[in-house]
């Protein structure tokens, strides 16, 4: 069935990919592009002190925070890329057939388009600034999970030096 697919692949709070269902299509994608010399790019997107967000002003509002980041992910990239919620309050985007210069664009796009977002409940506000690790496919990686890593180890520099910046491994 069509529906139970679709619901089985969503996140039920953002209505993005879940983990399991981008990380699938992800792997698919990373096989395609290494096996055709196809390039592809992939970002982790990271929300600073998220968790003090969570805690300040509670998960109602926490949660209203994560589907507006949802969502402008989601207006700021191609309907063909990926995004996907893949932990608390962390994404992945893969930019299929995407060149290395335009996805260190996006990545850029993505990070001062969420520092604009305001969100707000009627009664808290607050702004949002978000961490951006940035990797491509080489010849040195083998599959989606070796460039997660690197992703993985950008935003890990960012985070170690204040967040909401872009960084590349
Ligand atoms: P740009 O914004 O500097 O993007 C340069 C190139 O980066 C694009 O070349 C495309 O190859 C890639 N790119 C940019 N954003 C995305 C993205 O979200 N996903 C993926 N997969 N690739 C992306 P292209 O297609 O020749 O476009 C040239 C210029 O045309 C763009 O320069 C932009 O100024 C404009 N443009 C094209 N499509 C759109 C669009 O949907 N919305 C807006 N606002 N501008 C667009
Ligand atoms: P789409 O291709 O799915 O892109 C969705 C949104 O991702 C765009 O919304 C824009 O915010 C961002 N985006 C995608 N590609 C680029 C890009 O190359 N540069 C920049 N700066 N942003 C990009 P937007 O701009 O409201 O466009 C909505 C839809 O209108 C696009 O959906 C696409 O189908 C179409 N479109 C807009 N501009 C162009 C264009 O220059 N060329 C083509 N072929 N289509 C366009």
């Amino acid at each position: 069935h069509e529906d139970m697919r679709r619901l089985a692949s969503t996140d039920s709070l953002t209505g993005l990919l879940n983990r399991r269902a981008i990380e699938t299509a992800a792997q698919t994608e990373t096989a395609l592009s290494l096996a055709n010399g196809v390039p592809l790019a992939a970002i982790l997107v990271d929300i600073d002190r998220f968790k003090i967000i969570n805690d300040t002003f509670g998960h109602r509002f926490g949660d209203l925070a994560l589907t507006q980041v949802a969502l402008c992910l989601q207006e700021n990239i191609r309907t063909i890329d990926l995004v996907g919620r893949v932990g608390g309050d962390e994404f992945a985007i893969v930019l299929r057939n995407t060149e290395w210069e335009s996805a260190m664009t996006i990545a850029e796009r993505l990070r001062a388009s969420l520092a604009s977002l305001l969100v707000d409940d009627g009664e808290f506000q607050t702004g949002i600034r978000a961490s951006v690790g940035l990797a491509r496919l080489d010849a040195s990686i083998r599959d989606w999970d070796e460039l997660v890593l690197r992703c993985d180890r950008a935003l890990y520099s960012v985070k170690e030096s204040g967040g909401n910046l872009v960084a590349t491994c």
